[in-house]
């Protein structure tokens, strides 16, 4: 039985046969036009030892190929292994709190939404309460902060820097009292390196708010944003790799 939708694609196809006949077949459009400056734009840094930055002490990036093709196996298969918190990943509540949500059982809403990417100039170290206040960041459920680490591409680069931009406890408490529900950095930790109490940490993540941390954010204005990041799905572990995207969103 021929269903309407089938002939509609058959008489779309015999139409294009017409057209062709007059060798003016149109170019195919696509289904929707994406205005510029709309389009998906990939925040995720690519994972490659060659180029992603491991933190001081965190487990080394292991890739390898069991069997090629381009050696002349007859598939390609291949391993890798590293830590839970490497390239672009978000920390579940388990990282710090004791007893809290592992990766697998962080919901889904905090992860999609809308999300404004906030600039911090390239002086800037710590993102206190001072620094966030100037800079209009109330009036949006997520907060992505794009600092000197995305202005010196840290990101794509294996070599870890220490002196990366972070969140203070006092700016992480007023996200959190204001009801943000996830807080992005664009470096592969949102504490400052060698704080001896990781309280920015413990303040979001005690309050069940997921940190996506090492987003890549060279090419990504300052802005309002549509957000989906999404960490593998682990059983019982403290965080994940995540893929993030961010597409425009009108102003
Ligand atoms: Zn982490």
């Amino acid at each position: 039985m021929q269903t309407a939708s089938v002939r509609r694609r058959r008489r779309g196809f015999l139409a294009a046969i017409a057209l062709g006949a007059f060798g003016c077949v149109p170019m195919q459009q696509p289904a929707t036009d994406v205005p510029r400056g709309t389009a998906w734009m990939d925040a995720t840094a690519t994972l490659d030892p060659a180029t992603t930055p491991v933190y001081e002490g965190d487990a080394p990036m292991t890739f390898a190929f069991l069997k090629d093709m381009r050696r002349g196996d007859a598939l390609t298969l291949s391993s890798y292994a590293m830590g839970a918190h490497s390239g672009t990943h978000i920390d579940a509540p388990m990282h710090f709190v004791p007893g809290g949500a592992s990766i697998d059982k962080v919901p889904l809403d905090p992860l999609i939404g809308p999300a404004r990417v906030i600039d911090i100039a390239d002086g800037v170290q710590a993102i206190d309460a001072a620094e966030l206040e100037r800079h209009r960041w109330r009036g949006t459920p997520r907060v992505l902060f794009r600092t000197r680490s995305s202005l010196r591409r840290w990101m794509s680069s294996s070599t870890f820097h220490r002196d990366f931009a972070f969140v203070s406890a006092d700016a992480a408490q007023l996200l959190a009292d204001a009801g943000v529900v996830l807080v992005g950095i664009d470096y592969i930790s949102a504490e400052q390196f060698g704080a001896p109490v990781p309280r920015a940490h413990q303040i979001l993540l005690g309050k069940g708010i997921p940190i996506v941390e090492g987003l890549l954010l060279e090419q990504v204005p300052a802005g309002e944003y549509d957000l989906i990041v999404l960490p593998i799905k682990v059983a019982g572990h403290e965080g994940a790799p995540a893929r993030a995207v961010v597409r425009r969103r009108a102003p």
